[in-house]
């Protein structure tokens, strides 16, 4: 059976009136993550290797860090001394962020350095057993040294599948930040990707344009989703950050930032952001009610998707359903089908090919009770 939803233009013309009118008057929230990976790296020939120039630099100006700490690092020279675990643990402690960062940042299989979880040289997965143990030795090394347990995690190169996802899940972890669109990707884990990355090798020459390229894109997602997350690799121990080029461009970014959208702004750390995105999504989900014991609804399938998905359900006795379709904030898009079906499991198709991408909640309706899920579009 296949149901095409219709009368989804109108309802966006709708919204987005309303949204610019109350933006007309204050200007757009952000919500602002800065994510810096591979600390730790094995470059030797800088130093000192101390994180604290940069945490300073950052949180002078209001706003929180989250590090890809790979855990293997704190057991290789020349940081057994010790040093750098400490900056960590103090760092944490100071209300920034350790995500974990893989184990090794090595993958096992073709042993090329920008991929871990999964190999993307020869394409062939890792086993579930397989990558549970990176996690499993990677989160024990952590804890060791640092004390630090992490809920977060951000694979290797951005490289991951639907087993680092199921490990994820299994091992307590709420949020993910890789290269898929952001969203729920288990009933329980949240992908909040990066935005975008221009203190790469920086120079005195690109400072300028990096800084106004990033400054153009992070007002591009003020204006869209409200959530930029700005990405870093290492900036104490590259060249550039020796003579505190980094350092400057990330205080006349923030600074910036700070000027232009006051107290609109809001800094967080990659779980912190997450909490807050994934609450605003929660409250347009309704109370669970009860024992839904007459029917299932399932996850849609495939999820993300671009532009069609199957909702599937099961009834055990034959029943009035309606599927409804609502936005994250709960104002609902239209009914996608509303009929007498027999008992057993039924799929429905949803096309949302005049949708924007986002999340959508659909939500199934018998007489007896009702359950919500949510789905991720991305065109
Ligand atoms: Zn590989
Ligand atoms: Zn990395």
């Amino acid at each position: 059976m296949k149901k095409v939803f219709a009368g989804s233009c109108i309802v966006f013309i709708l919204l987005g009136v309303l949204v610019f009118e109350s933006r007309a008057q204050s200007g757009p929230d952000l919500t602002f993550v800065i994510r810096v990976d591979d600390i730790l790296s094995r470059n030797t020939t800088i130093l000192p290797r101390s994180i604290q120039p940069f945490e300073q630099v950052v949180e002078s100006r209001g706003a929180k860090i989250t590090w890809g700490v790979i855990p293997h690092r704190l057991i290789e020279t020349p940081n057994l001394d010790g040093v750098l675990a400490a900056e960590i643990r103090a760092s944490v402690e100071a209300g920034h962020e350790v995500s974990l960062h893989g184990y090794v940042h090595i993958c096992q299989r073709c042993n090329q350095s920008n991929h871990e979880m999964y190999c993307s040289t020869q394409r062939t997965p890792f086993t579930y057993n397989e990558q549970k143990e990176l996690f499993s030795k990677g989160l024990e090394i952590l804890e060791e040294h640092t004390g630090v347990k992490p809920v977060s995690f951000i694979p290797p190169g951005h490289v991951s599948d639907q087993t680092t996802i199921q490990v994820l899940h299994d091992s307590g972890f709420r949020y993910l930040s890789t290269a898929i669109n952001r969203g729920y990707v288990t009933d329980s884990v949240y992908n909040l990707p990066v935005n975008g990355e221009y203190s790469w090798a920086i120079t005195e020459s690109t400072y300028l344009s990096n800084l106004t390229s990033a400054l153009a894109d992070i007002r591009t997602a003020a204006n869209s989703s409200g959530v930029y997350a700005l990405m870093l690799h290492d900036p104490f121990i590259r060249s550039g950050y020796q003579n505190g080029i980094t350092l400057a461009w990330m205080g006349e970014l923030l600074d910036s930032l700070n000027v232009e959208y006051e107290d609109r702004i809001q800094y967080k750390t990659l779980t912190e952001a997450g909490d807050f995105i994934t609450e605003r999504v929660s409250v347009a989900l309704e109370k669970p009610v009860e024992a839904p014991t007459e029917f299932v609804l399932h996850q849609n399938y495939p999820n993300p998707f671009n532009a069609t998905t199957q909702i599937p359900f099961t009834l055990n006795v034959s029943s009035p359903v309606k599927i409804e379709i609502f936005s994250i904030l709960g104002q609902s898009l239209g009914v996608l089908v509303e009929e007498v079906f027999s008992a057993g499991m039924h799929t429905v198709t949803f096309e949302a090919n005049e949708f924007s991408t986002g999340l959508y909640l659909y939500r199934i309706t018998t007489p007896d009770a009702t359950q919500t899920k949510v789905m991720n579009f991305l065109k």
